[in-house]
């Protein structure tokens, strides 16, 4: 599992990074992984991990991380994943972050880049499904939860920030030339 690029793609809720990933995913070659669509599918599905995630979910919450952990564990291991990966959602806390450097160092591997999403326009808005009190809550738990891990990646030097603001193609082209400065390339 060493060859490849890992990413992380981070930012706050609302700020448009499945849409991104989407892009990089395509140009880098390599999975992206949401940990939002698969508790999503989960729940639509009435799995028993979907009705664990449903109620942290619908109330904004991060959903806890013991789950989430597993869950990521099973995906990682999955074959698509040993070229690289782009995890879009995950980790969102410091216990997830332990979680995968432990995972990483098991796979005698590490993380090549995060790439921090700013945030753009209306990201506020949040789902048109979500009442105001949920997207409030859900940046509240951002912001104490997640926003920390950039200073926690930064400190190993591998945070890229990048304007949300612009056409998507335009972002995503900021994006992969940010990479492209670190030797990632999608050839
Ligand atoms: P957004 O992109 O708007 O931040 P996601 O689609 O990533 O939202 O996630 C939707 C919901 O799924 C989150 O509000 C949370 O309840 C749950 N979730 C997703 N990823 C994680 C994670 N890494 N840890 C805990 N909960 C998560």
């Amino acid at each position: 599992m060493t060859s490849g690029t890992r990413l992380l793609l981070i930012g706050p809720p609302g700020a448009g990074k499945g849409t991104q990933a989407a892009k990089l995913s395509e140009a880098l070659h390599i999975p992206a992984i949401s940990t939002g669509d698969i508790f999503r599918h989960n729940v639509k599905n009435e799995t028993p991990l979907g009705l664990k995630a449903k109620e942290y979910m619908d109330a904004g919450d991060n959903v806890p991380d013991s789950l989430t952990n597993d869950l990521i564990t099973d995906r990682l291991e999955q074959d698509d994943c040993s070229g690289g990966f782009l995890l879009d959602g995950y980790p969102r806390t410091t216990d997830q972050v332990r979680h995968l450097d432990g995972f990483l160092a098991e796979h005698g591997t590490s993380l090549d880049v995060v790439v921090e999403r700013l945030r753009k326009r209306a990201m506020d808005q949040g789902r048109s499904d979500d009442d105001e009190s949920v997207v409030r809550h859900r940046l509240e738990v951002y912001g104490e939860q997640t926003a920390p891990l950039i200073d926690v990646y930064g400190s190993r030097g591998l945070v890229v920030a990048i304007d949300g603001l612009g056409e998507i193609s335009e972002v995503t082209g900021r994006i992969m030339d940010k990479l492209s400065e670190r030797g990632i390339s999608g050839s």
